[in-house]
């Protein structure tokens, strides 16, 4: 059985004091009442061995939301996965539209990413999905599959087993519109045949595809009742525990 996730996805929110106020929160409400899913929250660099330690006892993991395209060296500014491995961190957010857009993350710098990630022992949240006007352009399966084909789908089998796939739609995150519970299972399902297509029945079925796009606590029942939907990235839900905690509710 694939895994059920819920995961956050924090951005370039929180200040350390902040989070660690956020994550004792989630912490205490998780112990409290024990999630049917598994429970990530995806933190900005600075948090990360704050709230891995703070979470070792927990059931919540910790991930990161980047790592760099190099090893190691002369990168001013840049984290390399191996640092982000040592903190403590289980996770590796990677290609989310933000980082594309804003940050011109190509298909290629991605896969070099998602290489140094699986290298390191690290597990990756791989992001895809199309923008508003791909949509309009019925393009939506071709744009995941070619961000697929781009940047994860050359991993060997066993590498794949580390890989989860979250499929975004660009025109959904932030925005308060979310892609219908119907709309999302058709992609996922499309995002299914394509797996399977490259490492085959099995793999595709143990592969967790998450949905994310202004998921919230009334509509993840929903989406996360389809049968392609295997839980949610959460941007905005996820700053707030109540509004996490109803997310992670909807497993129940
Ligand atoms: C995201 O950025 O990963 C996301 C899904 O954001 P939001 O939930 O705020 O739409």
């Amino acid at each position: 059985m694939r895994k059920k996730i819920v995961a956050g996805n924090w951005k370039m929110n929180k200040t350390l004091q902040e989070g660690v106020a956020l994550a004792t929160e989630l912490k205490e409400i998780l112990a409290a009442e024990k999630p049917n899913c598994e429970v990530i929250i995806g933190t900005p660099f600075i948090h990360l061995a704050t709230l891995s330690e703070l979470l070792n006892d927990s059931v919540i993991a910790v991930s990161a939301e980047n790592c760099a395209n190099k090893e190691s060296g002369a990168y001013t500014g840049e984290v390399s996965a191996a640092m982000v491995k040592s903190t403590g961190a289980e996770y590796v957010i990677l290609g989310h539209s933000e980082r594309r857009e804003y940050y011109h993350e190509t298909p290629e710098i991605l896969k070099e990413k998602v290489d140094l990630a699986l290298a390191n022992g690290l597990k990756v949240i791989f992001c895809i999905g199309e923008s508003l006007a791909e949509r309009e352009a019925n393009k939506q399966e071709a744009v995941c599959k070619a961000e697929l084909e781009g940047s994860v789908f050359h991993l060997t089998p066993e590498q794949w087993k580390n890989i989860v796939i979250a499929y975004e739609p660009i025109w959904a995150i932030g925005t308060g519109k979310t892609a219908t519970a119907e709309q999302a299972e058709e992609i996922h399902a499309y995002i299914r045949k394509c797996v399977a297509d490259v490492y085959g029945a099995q793999a595709a079925d143990d592969t967790t595809i998450l949905y994310g796009g202004s998921c919230k606590a009334s509509n993840a029942p929903e989406l996360f009742g389809k049968p392609d939907i295997d839980g949610g990235l959460i941007g905005g839900a996820s700053l707030k525990a109540p509004d996490f905690k109803g997310i992670i509710d909807a497993w129940k």
